[in-house]
């Protein structure tokens, strides 16, 4: 059996869910489908306090993403799930799409909202942990050594919470500290050991630690940024001749790739995108 909705949302973390939102206020059909088996992106199950969202000023990620949850009918929303096939609907003028969980949907227009992956040049491992997040290193001990490899905001954050929790840690930057001046000067004021390693990068990694210019960590944490997550193009279909996606297909929020990915930005993207979708369904 096929569902038909006007707008199938792939991706139910902050653009996502927003947009959802957005639709259910403009009287519009959508469904979301998830590749976890929960909705609400990185930030569902964070602890961190959300910078840059004005009135809100102590509110954890888990606690804004439970508040826009409350909001979204999830019975739209198809969890552990990926999008792993389209096809253009000529007669319906809209897209067939096949699910990893055996549904099949026919959706008139699709949206990307997959967000953003952190990125590591270094090969998975479990002594190396890669991008921000509580979680990531709430097993990590006092007297823990812990190279922190990074030198922006989140490198920054992350260091300071390590040192606090009672960890020994060095932080790697390659040319210059590029995190926020409250955050250097905080490093400053703790006394975080701060080295600059230059371009090369002999990481040893091994099952009880890293190794790195003849000193040794049991960790290595790792904040190089973040790549959009490319999970539209492996969807030929959805892209024209010019290499532009198709006028049916939206992206939005860190996969969008901004300089500059923030929580409010995806959310002013995803109201736009609601209306651009409303009105060219109006004139459909
Ligand atoms: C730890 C952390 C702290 C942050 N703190 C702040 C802050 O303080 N203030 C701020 O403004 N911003 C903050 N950000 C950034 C902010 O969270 C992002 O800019 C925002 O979440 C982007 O929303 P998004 O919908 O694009 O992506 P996400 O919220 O990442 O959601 C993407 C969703 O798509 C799903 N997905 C991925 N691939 C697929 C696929 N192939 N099929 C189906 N689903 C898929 C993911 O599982 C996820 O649920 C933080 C981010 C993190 C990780």
């Amino acid at each position: 059996m096929t569902d038909n909705v006007e707008v199938l949302i792939i991706g139910g973390g902050v653009g996502g869910l927003t947009l959802a939102q957005w639709l259910t206020g403009l009287g519009r059909s959508w469904r979301i489908v998830e590749r976890e088996a929960y909705l609400g992106g990185p930030l569902a199950h964070s602890q961190y306090v959300l910078k840059w969202i004005p009135g809100w000023p102590a509110v954890s990620g888990r606690d804004y993403m439970a508040a826009i949850l409350a909001g979204i009918d999830t019975a739209h929303c198809e969890l552990s799930g990926e999008l792993t096939q389209i096809e253009m609907d000529e007669i319906d003028q809209g897209w067939r799409c096949q699910l990893s969980n055996g549904r099949a949907m026919r959706a008139k227009k699709l949206v990307f909202a997959c967000g953003a992956a952190p990125v590591s040049p270094f090969a998975p491992a479990e002594r190396v942990i890669v991008g921000p997040g509580l979680q990531k290193i709430a097993h990590l001990q006092t007297g823990h050594r812990v190279l922190v490899l990074g030198g922006g905001d989140n490198a920054a954050e992350h260091a300071l919470i390590l040192q606090e929790m009672g960890c020994s840690v060095v932080m790697l930057v390659r040319s210059a500290l590029r995190a926020s001046a409250v955050l250097a000067q905080q490093l400053r004021a703790a006394q975080i050991d701060l080295r600059v390693h230059g371009d090369a990068l002999p990481l040893n990694v091994s099952a009880s630690g890293v190794e790195l210019f003849g000193e040794s960590y049991d960790y290595a944490a790792v904040y190089y940024g973040y790549q959009p997550s490319t999970a539209a193009t492996v969807f030929p279909l959805l892209y024209g001749p010019d290499q532009r996606i198709s006028r049916d297909v939206f992206i939005l929020g860190d996969m969008s790739g901004p300089s500059y990915p923030n929580i409010l930005l995806t959310q002013g993207q995803a109201a736009v995108v609601a209306k651009q979708i409303d009105h060219a369904l109006s004139g459909d």
